[in-house]
């Protein structure tokens, strides 16, 4: 897109106050922030459009191959500035709005986060359609228009409280309806031989109704579509029943189609067993491989060129029926032999794999799975067996049908070309951990692309101040171009810029700060070092090591008030699953010591523990900038990648971490004098667990988690409930499958580390310039460029 196309501040300032008047149907003098929000959204959104209708034409026009990203979780975030920054009109929508009377960055926050995913899975998806946008290349992201998104959290008296999420009680101005694309969605029933082929006669059905949004591109060069299903009736509401007064009978149908895409199951860490979450998967794969096909054939290609000219690519198992799926619609409803039909449907499909947790692997009971898809179920064994007889010397236990369940990640495995891990360390893992003998069959197709983050969203729009700063630095489009940064590194010599940066770095603690004081009530100093752990949480995660190590801290202050300290204001973030009691523990217990400690007299501004609610896309937006300190310290193998270690090394944060997932990657390229590390390696992790008292013997080893286990057992934290804490150190004393104990000293060590560090300003700001210098390959363009050369094999259409 060419400056001479983008809109003067006049232009764009008619463009909001006519969407306000004739969209919205305000008048200004009565409109509300929602109202504006609304205006500038749709005058954005039309200036998406031509790009969006030219980048389809061209791929209809060049026949140009395309990717389809199948995945059940997109976390979004907000869109407005996301697409504002992509078009090159930022702003001029805030001067617009300035011109307006408006207040830009009130506008901005009014938008609610499009949550449809979990965490670091679902903000992959959304980084990697923004890349694939930025490349230029040609693709789709499938996903499920879910009416509930992720909830929200809320405390309660230190307790989580889940309420539900209602993004789409507003009008969504993001996204184009399309009930011209609807596919019709089965489930059980029978399946009967006619003529030698299978015919399904499913006992439900459903429709996948479609849903755009255009994804933009970086300067709008180009732009790709989400296409998200909704789930609709078959047969509409009975006006029979209805007119007999029967109301909620006659609503039943509607209301059963519904469930389907009513709510996000909000854990993506354990494997959900359930009826519901299988349905949920085959419908959003079946509308997406019917819409593949129905737009392979418009073009008036032949079936068996399908290869050509789609790339699937499964994010995780939850669509692995991709592959029976590909290979029924090929089969049952294309005529074609079954050997054509695997051969084709292996040559499209590409398996991401996300997880070693066992109990996040996914495996359905052969019951549940010859129920729900009977006819699936058949393709199932037949690609089983096809398999055996392939590979005569595949031993017995290697499957996809073992035990009476239908294990997903081996059918994702057998049904794709390429299987990737999403680090290096995660991908050795996997070849040689989970599926070793897999691997041996099929050498090289397990592969790695390590994950990334889209620098406009995590660098770009999130930190305008470091942004500009390197723009007036290195000159304009690393944004693009994100190993550009290394240009910074002679600059680290450099007394001014480094002011400059840690400048930049203190606006946004500023912000911050303020932020905090307004929405949690306390007071924090931006001198301070700003010490961030924000994730789900999750036992391997081990927020809990975080807590006792800042309880260890804050009993030494006691101790010893006189001695030298780094203030540090210690800051989570993050929702357990509902049903993860564990999780919910810790968050507990961390409201709990926060209570403690913030009023403490005797500890004043030197530690505070701040813990908002709701952590979600924009909450990262606003504190990652901020941090001086990334907390990345999960048991080692245990975190496939990571990609919330990368935010924050990007924006100059220094990360305390494990040698886990991308942790080795970042620590590699910054520099290991500019990390610090701590902790068993994955190896070593696995031989402490052969030592069965290995928690008791660590804790022995080690008087202050000694003392804070008992501080804790005590009820020091928790007075009025002395007991409430026995479980958890029960189990600290007990078992620690997640080696909490085992790390707690080199932690404690590694934190000391970064205090002595942080206490010399000029060289902490030497090593979180290098930081952000060095953080470029760890651009999602870098990402997808593997993904499109190594697994996709599709170019460019830019
Ligand atoms: C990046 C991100 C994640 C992933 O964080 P990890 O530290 O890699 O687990 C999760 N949630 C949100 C909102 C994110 O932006």
């Amino acid at each position: 897109m060419k400056d001479t196309h983008l809109p003067t501040v006049q232009v764009l300032r008619d463009e909001i106050e006519h969407h306000l008047t004739y969209s919205m149907g305000k008048d200004a003098r009565h409109a509300s922030v929602y109202d504006w929000r609304m205006a500038l959204s749709l005058a954005i959104r039309d200036r998406v459009v031509a790009p969006w209708f030219a980048a389809t034409r061209k791929t209809w026009e060049t026949g140009a191959k395309r990717v389809y990203y199948l995945s059940m979780e997109f976390l979004i975030g907000r869109m407005l500035e996301d697409a504002a920054i992509n078009l090159g009109i930022r702003d001029t929508c805030r001067e617009a709005l300035e011109a307006l009377g408006l207040d830009y960055e009130a506008v901005v926050e009014n938008e609610p986060d499009a949550a449809l995913g979990n965490g670091g899975l679902g903000r992959l998806a959304a980084c990697y359609m923004e890349s694939m946008a930025s490349l230029g290349c040609p693709g789709y992201g499938y996903g499920i228009r879910y009416e509930h998104g992720l909830f929200k959290q809320k405390f309660e008296a230190g307790r989580q409280v889940e309420l539900p999420e209602d993004w789409l009680r507003q009008r969504h101005p993001w996204e184009f309806e399309r009930p011209e694309s609807v596919y019709e969605i089965g489930f059980k029933g029978t399946v009967e031989m006619v003529d030698g082929r299978a015919v399904w006669t499913p006992g439900e059905t459903v429709l996948a109704e479609a849903c755009d949004m255009p994804i933009v591109g970086w300067e709008g060069k180009w732009a790709n579509t989400l296409r998200l299903w909704s789930a609709k009736p078959t047969e509409q509401f009975d006006l029979a029943r209805f007119n007999h007064g029967d109301y909620a009978a006659a609503a039943e149908p509607e209301a059963l189609a519904r469930t389907l895409s009513r709510v996000l199951y909000p854990d993506d860490t354990t494997y959900a067993g359930k009826e519901l979450r299988l349905k949920q998967e085959f419908f959003l794969t079946s509308a997406a491989l019917q819409d593949i096909l129905r737009r392979h054939l418009a073009a008036e290609l032949a079936l068996e060129d399908l290869p050509d000219h789609v790339a699937i690519q499964m994010n995780d198992t939850h669509p692995a029926i991709a592959g029976p799926e590909l290979v029924r619609l090929l089969m049952d409803v294309h005529g074609m032999e079954f050997e054509a039909a695997i051969d084709i449907t292996v040559k499209c499909l590409g398996y991401t794999n996300h997880t070693l947790l066992p109990e996040a692997l996914e495996r359905w009971a052969t019951y549940l799975m010859g129920t729900v898809l009977p006819r699936h179920m058949q393709i199932i064994e037949k690609i089983d067996s096809w398999h055996r007889a392939a590979h005569p010397g595949r031993p017995d236990y290697v499957g996809i049908v073992k035990h009476q369940e239908v294990r997903m990640g081996e059918l994702a495995f057998i049904t794709a070309h390429k299987v990737n891990g999403v680090s290096a360390l995660h991908t050795e893992l996997i070849r040689e951990n989970l599926f070793p003998q897999l691997n041996r069959l099929h050498p090289g197709r397990i592969i790695n692309q390590t994950n990334g983050i889209t620098p406009r969203r995590w660098l770009r729009m999130a930190n305008p101040a470091l942004s500009h700063l390197i723009t007036e630095t290195i000159g304009a489009g690393w944004e693009a171009d994100l190993d550009r940064l290394r240009a910074l590194e002679p600059y680290i010599e450099d007394a001014g810029f480094l002011d400059q940066f840690m400048a930049a770095k203190r606006v946004n603690k500023e912000h911050l700060a303020h932020w905090i004081a307004q929405n949690q009530g306390i007071t924090v100093s931006p001198d301070a070092m700003f010490d961030v752990q924000i994730k789900r949480l999750h036992e391997y995660k081990r927020q809990l090591l975080n807590i006792l190590q800042t309880i260890g801290e804050w009993h030494e202050m006691r101790d010893n008030p006189q001695a030298d300290y780094q203030p540090r204001v210690k800051i989570f973030g993050g929702k357990a699953a509902p049903g993860y009691v564990a999780a919910k523990q810790i968050i507990r217990l961390i409201k709990d010591v926060a209570e403690v400690i913030n009023n403490d007299p005797a500890i004043g501004d030197r530690l505070k523990i701040v813990y908002p609610a709701n952590y979600n896309v924009s909450m990262a937006e606003r504190l990652i900038p901020a941090a001086d300190l990334s907390e990345q310290i999960s048991t080692a193998g245990k975190e496939a990648s990571g990609t919330g270690n990368m935010k924050f090394a990007l924006n100059g944060a220094l990360t305390i971490g494990t040698l886990d997932g991308a942790n080795v990657e970042i620590r590699e390229q910054v520099g290991a004098e500019n990390f610090f590390l701590f902790g068993l390696t994955a190896p070593e992790v696995t031989a402490r667990r052969e030592d069965p008292e290995h928690a008791r013997h660590a804790i022995l080893e080690s008087q202050m988690l000694q003392d804070v286990l008992q501080m804790i057992a005590e009820g020091r934290f928790s007075p009025e409930e002395p007991g409430r804490y026995h479980d958890l150190v029960h189990t600290m004393w007990n078992s620690d499958y997640f080696l909490v104990a085992s790390d707690f000293e080199a932690y404690r060590a590694a934190q000391k580390e970064v205090d002595a560090a942080f206490a010399n300003r000029a060289s902490w700001a030497k090593m979180a310039a290098l930081n952000t210098a060095r953080m470029g390959f760890f651009s999602s363009d870098r990402a997808i460029a593997g993904y499109m050369r190594d697994i996709w094999e599709t170019r460019s259409a830019l």
